[in-house]
């Protein structure tokens, strides 16, 4: 399979033998295409979703539970909100709310010019069956990019060492995609000899120092099983076979009606009677719910709970 003939979202981890370190590679080019396709980005901006979704893609990959990965943003700077969720570990979807002014960073690796003072904070939503308490913890942004800053966070709140780089490419339009790769060094095994600790130090500022060797044409084009091959061939590596990713809206006629509902009766039969239709658009796919008077009827009359923010979306 060439994977560069095939538009697929891709996900490949990867370990190194006897070593306590892993990786990961992911591929996005259909999901960016999806995301941009109900709103029209810059490149550069598309390119920060694409890392965005990324991110969350990597970091879904490595959880134990069923639920929603989010990395979201507000600030004052070009890009105002944003949103990047992964669902279900495959199920992407992302947004982004730009300034009107058109005065965007020329670079996507600029993370402090498009936030300005802002705040990125990663979500992990379990789904309600699991029990768990969903979990914030907050991005610090004082480095230059978004990778420098993932790597911050896994190092501050997790205690693993990570190198995260990734690459855009120059394509634009539906072939834009992003690449990205990540090495997170691991705890030693708790019965691991102070020579097999040393060795696996030493493995770990080796192979991060060849990986920072990796251009963004290399990232960018070749594909995962190469690349490693390229990088790091003096170390024995296993690739798991490949994850598809998809971009795939969460959005339901429930969810829209409970939103709806929570403006009041008073507020959706004047919106009504001056718009004759309420209309809601979907934000992340597009699609649009209408409302006539039969259905703002229903969604006054029904009797189900009140929606929930523990529901299946920090948005919905
Ligand atoms: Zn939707």
């Amino acid at each position: 399979m060439n994977l560069l003939d095939t538009p697929m979202d891709v996900l490949f981890r990867f370990s190194f033998a006897d070593l306590p370190i892993r990786g990961q590679w992911v591929r996005l080019q259909s999901s960016l295409h999806a995301a941009g396709q109900f709103r029209a980005y810059p490149p550069q901006a598309s390119n920060l979703l694409g890392q965005m979704l990324a991110s969350v893609a990597m970091i879904a990959d490595n959880l134990k539970f069923s639920g929603a990965v989010a990395l979201q943003s507000q600030g004052n700077g070009a890009l105002r909100r944003s949103l990047a969720e992964c669902r279900d570990h495959t199920n992407l979807r992302g947004i982004m709310h730009l300034t009107d002014d058109a005065s965007f960073p020329s670079s996507y690796q600029d993370i402090g010019a498009w936030l300005g003072q802002g705040q990125l904070a990663i979500t992990l939503l379990p789904d309600e069956e699991t029990g768990m308490q969903p979990y914030q913890g907050l991005v610090a942004l004082d480095q230059a990019d978004l990778a420098k800053c993932l790597e911050d966070y896994f190092e501050r709140s997790e205690q693993l060492a990570t190198r995260l780089f990734f690459a855009g490419g120059t394509e634009q339009g539906a072939d834009q995609r992003v690449t990205g790769l990540l090495l997170q060094r691991l705890p030693n095994h708790p019965d691991a000899s102070d020579a097999e600790r040393d060795a696996a130090q030493d493995a770990w500022e080796t192979l991060t120092a060849l990986a920072a060797t990796v251009t963004d044409a290399e990232l960018a084009t070749l594909d995962a099983p190469t690349l490693l091959h390229r990088l790091f061939h003096e170390y024995p590596c296993t690739l798991q076979p490949a994850k598809a990713l998809h971009y795939q809206c969460t959005c339901t006629l429930d969810r829209t009606d409970s939103t709806l509902r929570m403006l009041g009766e008073d507020d959706l039969q004047a919106l009504l009677i001056e718009r004759g239709e309420i209309t809601v658009d979907c934000e992340f796919c597009g699609k649009r719910y209408r409302y006539a008077q039969a259905d703002v009827d229903r969604v006054i009359g029904s009797t189900e709970a009140p929606w929930q923010p523990s529901g299946r979306g920090p948005l919905h």
